[in-house]
């Protein structure tokens, strides 16, 4: 078994991009900008946000972190994206999902500029990924191609099942697992809740993508031997022996299934990583000249 080592993978990527940003400064080129927002106080959403911010810092970006109250207004936020949208000192928009129960997610992606639109989920960006066209693709999935190619992982012909559809992580996923691209070209098979014979698809799949949501849903028995596993899950679990009172866990039940997978993401310093990496990627390609 080999580990996909998201830690690894990332730090070189970033130190790619961080030289290219260099680059940009001795040449008196536009250093990106990357303006994010947070609506409340989940504190998983204030992990994900610090730690782009602090991305953004070691990469030589610039950061605008707006952290507004719970109670802010529909409104309110679309306004703040409307300025940011003008603001031509601004190149990548970031509103942290998920939003309080009283703000439309569709509204608030549909209103940010889709030339700004680095997490890649506004429908021209979603609609032009579907047609192969050059947009910016989701962070998650992009972030796991990136790494299945940095692995030189030949999927070609390979039977991928993905399991969730979510609009950021699953459906994107299966899209570009079934391009005619390498990493890519599979025979791709999406799976969601009322999928009724989730274990034998699994059984048979070369490659498997969990984005489910549920602590180490997938257990070996579900597994094929030498199949290529990648984890998104993000679970908080409760553990007594940690300071925080929990730890994180993947949707894969890591120490069984590593036993028969060929190559495995862990959780956490995995597909996370990859995301974070992903989303530099997508403010330098927003950053123009
Ligand atoms: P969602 O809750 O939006 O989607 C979960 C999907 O899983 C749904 O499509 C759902 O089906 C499906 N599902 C739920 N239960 C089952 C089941 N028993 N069998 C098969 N499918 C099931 O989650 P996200 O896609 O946003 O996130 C998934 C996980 O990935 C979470 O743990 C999240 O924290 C993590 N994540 C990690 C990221 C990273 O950078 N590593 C980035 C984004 C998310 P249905 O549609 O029928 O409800």
């Amino acid at each position: 078994m080999q580990l996909l080592d998201g830690v690894k993978v990332s730090e070189e990527i970033l130190k790619e991009i961080q030289s290219e940003v260099a680059a940009r400064v001795q040449n008196n080129k536009k250093v990106p900008h990357l303006a994010a927002i947070l609506v409340g106080e989940d504190p998983a959403s204030q992990t994900y946000v610090a730690s782009k911010v602090k991305t953004c810092d070691f990469l030589g970006f610039k950061s605008t972190l707006s952290r507004l109250a719970p109670d802010t207004t529909e409104a309110e936020l679309l306004a703040l994206i409307e300025t940011y949208n003008a603001d031509s000192d601004i190149d990548g928009i970031l509103v942290q999902l998920p939003l309080p129960k009283h703000i439309s997610e569709d509204k608030v992606i549909n209103t940010i500029h889709p030339e700004k639109d680095v997490d890649g989920f506004h429908p021209n960006s979603i609609g032009k990924m579907v047609l192969g066209q050059d947009t910016f693709i989701p962070a998650t999935p992009n972030g796991i191609m990136m790494m299945l190619q940095h692995y030189g992982i030949d999927t070609v012909g390979k039977h991928c099942v993905v399991i969730g559809r979510s609009n950021i992580v699953g459906t994107p996923m299966s899209l570009l697992m079934s391009r005619n691209t390498n990493p890519g070209n599979c025979t791709v098979t999406l799976t969601h809740s009322k999928t009724k014979n989730l274990k034998e698809l699994c059984l048979e799949a070369d490659i498997i993508v969990a984005a489910i949501g549920r602590p180490k849903y997938v257990t070996a028995d579900m597994v094929k031997e030498g199949a290529i596993i990648v984890d998104v899950g993000i679970n908080r679990i409760e553990d007594a022996t940690k300071k925080s009172g929990f730890r994180l866990v993947g949707d894969v039940d890591f120490d069984t299934v590593k036993e028969k997978a060929s190559y495995i993401t862990p959780v956490p310093g995995g597909v996370g990583k990859m995301t974070i990496c992903a989303l530099m990627q997508n403010t330098l390609k927003a950053c123009k000249d």
